[in-house]
């Protein structure tokens, strides 16, 4: 039986899975599909849908209301420029049956802002793989077989001028990632280097 009691503490120990990522453009999601969609047979893996391709800055797991809160403080009084991601690289890791976007050259920017959400993270006893950061967009999951992968990436950039706190909800079989707060990247107008 639920009593009131047992509601309340319900509510306080709510826990969401959370992380920080860089939103892609809408268009460059769905230029992504098309270019998998030609030059990936079905059997290479489960194809992640167009508006859940991201990229990852710090994973924070399962997290309290009241831990969510103190790294959204931290997150908002980040400063930082913004910069411009190239996704000129691909890749696959068997083991987690991951293939993938990256950058051969990732951008400072991109770098410093991962790790410093990811050491604000740690500090607030949020889990950090001990793994080098990879930045990195997954394009298909289950790709645990060997697969022959396209000789040229999509090769396209974005401007990365904001980035994410989402929460991950699956339901009803499928993951969805819910935007819980957005911080911008300072414009480049006010600099004099055009990074
Ligand atoms: P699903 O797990 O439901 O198939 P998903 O992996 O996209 O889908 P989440 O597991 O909630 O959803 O992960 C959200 C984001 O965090 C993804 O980019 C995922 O790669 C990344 N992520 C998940 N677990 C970890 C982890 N332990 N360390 C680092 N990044 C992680
Ligand atoms: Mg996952």
């Amino acid at each position: 039986m639920i009593n009131t009691v047992d509601k309340t503490r319900v509510r306080e120990t709510h826990l969401r899975r959370l992380f920080f990522a860089l939103a892609l453009p809408e268009t460059l999601q769905q230029n992504i599909v098309q270019w998998r969609a030609d030059n990936f047979p079905p059997e290479a893996g489960r194809p992640i849908a167009a508006a859940n391709l991201h990229l990852t800055l710090a994973f924070l797991g399962e997290v309290s209301a009241a831990k969510a809160q103190i790294l959204q403080q931290q997150a908002g009084r980040i400063s930082q420029s913004g910069f411009n991601v190239t996704l000129d690289d691909i890749g696959h890791w068997p083991g987690s049956g991951v293939i993938w976007l990256g950058c051969k050259n990732p951008p400072r920017g991109l770098l410093q802002l991962a790790q410093l959400l990811r050491s604000q993270a740690a500090r607030s006893g949020c889990y950090q793989t001990p793994l080098p950061f990879h930045p990195h967009v997954t394009l298909l999951r289950g790709a645990v077989r060997p697969v022959a992968l396209p000789a040229k990436t999509h090769n396209e950039s974005f401007r990365a001028d904001h980035f994410l706190l989402y929460e991950s909800v699956f339901a009803r079989g499928r993951t969805r990632y819910n935007i819980v707060q957005s911080w911008p990247l300072a414009g480049s107008e006010r600099r004099f280097d055009a990074n």
